[in-house]
C-alpha cells in the first residue's frame, strides 16, 4: 500500500508556541543515569506520602460520591476557605472566597490569563530572564513580549517606567519571590515602587508566586497583592508546598476578572480535579502545613547553601551566583571566556544536566549563565555534580 504524506494545517496560534527546552531535556534526564539540576522538581523524598494515602482512603470512603462527581468550576469551598485563612494569617491580607478560582496548577492559571486578556499583537511586559512556562502560555495568544531586565533587587522599575511610556501594555508578568530562573527576590523598595507605578501607568501585575512559602532565609516581604490588590492578579500553587502531581493551584483577583476566568476555565476543563481538591483540603485540615513547610525549609536551605559554597570553591572566581532565600533555583553567570553552551555539552558527557540561561532570555542579548535547581538532588549528587561542572568549565575555557 502506498503511504500518503499528510500535511496538517495547524493554527497560527499553535505554531507560535515555543518548544520547551526543559521538557525536552527532562526526557533525556529520565532516559539516562544523569545527575540533573535541570528540571524544576520538588524533592519527592519529602512528599507526605503516608499522610496523603491515609487521607485519600478516608475521602473516598466517606465522601466518594462527591469526590468522584462533576463539580463547580470555581473550586471546592473548604479549600478556598483554607486559602482565605492562609493569606490572612501569613500575609495579612483579606480576600474572599469569590475572589479565588482553583486551577489545575498555576500553569493553567497563566494560560487562562492569556486567554482572557491577550489579543494578537498585544504588548506584555515580561521579566528577562523569565519563566519559560509563562512565555509558552502567553505565546499561544500571539502577544509581543517586551523584556524588562532583572537586577539583584528584582524587576528594573526604572526601565519599566520608561518602556511603559512608549508602550500600552496589557500587563506585567513577574515572580517576586525566588524567581524562576534566577532565584532573585524583589526588594521591599522595588515592591513599593512597582505598586506605585501600577497606579501611575494603570497597569496590571500578574504576580506568579508558587515559591512564596518556600522561604528558608530572610524575612517575608509584602507581595503586590498586599500592596496593590486592585491591580494584581495573584497565582498560588500547592505544587511546591505539597506535590506537583496533585495539579492544584489558585488565582486571586478582582471578582470581575475571576468571572471571566471561570468562563475560560469551563471551556478548558470544566473544573479542577475534585478528588485532588478534597484530599488536599482534608490534609490541610487534619495535619496543617507548618511542619511540612519547616521540613522543606530545612532540607532545601541546606542544599542551597551547599551548592553555593561548592560553586564558590570549584567555579572560576569571576563567577557570579545569585543568593536565593527560598525556592528551588540559583543563577550562575560566567564571563564570556567560558561559553555555557560548550560547558553543557561537556557536562552532559560527564553525566550532569542543567539548563543554559540563554533559554530564559526573551531579549536578543542572551546571558552566558546557567540555571541550577538545588531542591531535587541529594547532597552527594550536589557535591559530585558541581565538582564535575567545575571541571567542564575549566576544559571549555577559550584560550
Ligand atoms: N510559575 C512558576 C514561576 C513556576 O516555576 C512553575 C513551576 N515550574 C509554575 C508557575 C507552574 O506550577 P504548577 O502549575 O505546578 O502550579
Amino acid at each position: 500500500m502506498k503511504t500518503e504524506t499528510v500535511f496538517y494545517e495547524f493554527s497560527e496560534r499553535t505554531n507560535s508556541i515555543p518548544v520547551s527546552f526543559i521538557r525536552e531535556i527532562l526526557k533525556v534526564a529520565s532516559s539516562k543515569d544523569l545527575i540533573s539540576f535541570a528540571g524544576g522538581l520538588p524533592n519527592a523524598a519529602f512528599f507526605p506520602i503516608k499522610a496523603l494515602q491515609e487521607i485519600s482512603n478516608k475521602v473516598i470512603k466517606e465522601d466518594g460520591a462527591k469526590a468522584l462527581q462533576y463539580n463547580i468550576t470555581e473550586g471546592y469551598l473548604p479549600l478556598k476557605e483554607w486559602i482565605v485563612k492562609w493569606y490572612r494569617t501569613k500575609r495579612g491580607i483579606d480576600v474572599s472566597p469569590d475572589e479565588i478560582l482553583i486551577t489545575s496548577g498555576s500553569q493553567q492559571g497563566l494560560d487562562l490569563i492569556g486567554k482572557i486578556f491577550i489579543n494578537k499583537g498585544d504588548q506584555i511586559f515580561m521579566e528577562n530572564p523569565g519563566y519559560l512556562g509563562a512565555i509558552q502560555s502567553f505565546s499561544a495568544y500571539q502577544p509581543e513580549l517586551i523584556p524588562i531586565s532583572l537586577t539583584s533587587q528584582g524587576i528594573d522599575v526604572e526601565e519599566l517606567n520608561e518602556k511603559s511610556t512608549a508602550v500600552k501594555s496589557k500587563f506585567i508578568y513577574g515572580v517576586p519571590n525566588f524567581q524562576n530562573p534566577t532565584g532573585i527576590t524583589y526588594s521591599a523598595e522595588t515592591r513599593l515602587k512597582l505598586a506605585r507605578l501600577l497606579d501611575d501607568k494603570k497597569l496590571l501585575f500578574v504576580e506568579d508566586d508558587p515559591y512564596g512559602d518556600i522561604r528558608f532565609k530572610g524575612k517575608v516581604l509584602p507581595g503586590l497583592l498586599t500592596l496593590n490588590k486592585k491591580r494584581t492578579i495573584h497565582l498560588g500553587s500547592f505544587s511546591k508546598m505539597i506535590s506537583p502531581g496533585l495539579r492544584l493551584g489558585w488565582i486571586i483577583a478582582n471578582k470581575e476578572i475571576i468571572n471571566k476566568l471561570v468562563l475560560a476555565k469551563q471551556a478548558s476543563d470544566l473544573h479542577t480535579n475534585m478528588l485532588s481538591q478534597m484530599i488536599v483540603s482534608e490534609f490541610l485540615r487534619e495535619y496543617g502545613i507548618e511542619d511540612h513547610l519547616a521540613l522543606l525549609h530545612k532540607e532545601y536551605g541546606k542544599r542551597c547553601d551547599l551548592m553555593r559554597s561548592l560553586i564558590q570553591e570549584f567555579f572560576p572566581n569571576t563567577t557570579e551566583v545569585s543568593q536565593p532565600e527560598g525556592g528551588m533555583f540559583m543563577w550562575v553567570k560566567l564571563p564570556d571566556e567560558y561559553p555555557v553552551k560548550d560547558i553543557l555539552e561537556e557536562s552532559i558527557r560527564a553525566g550532569i544536566l542543567f539548563v543554559p540561561g540563554a533559554e530564559f532570555c526573551t531579549s536578543s542579548k542572551k546571558e552566558n549563565a546557567m540555571r541550577l535547581n538545588f531542591s531535587n538532588a541529594s547532597e552527594e549528587e550536589i557535591l559530585l555534580g558541581i565538582v564535575k561542572i567545575g571541571m567542564a568549565i575549566d576544559k571549555c575555557r577559550k584560550k
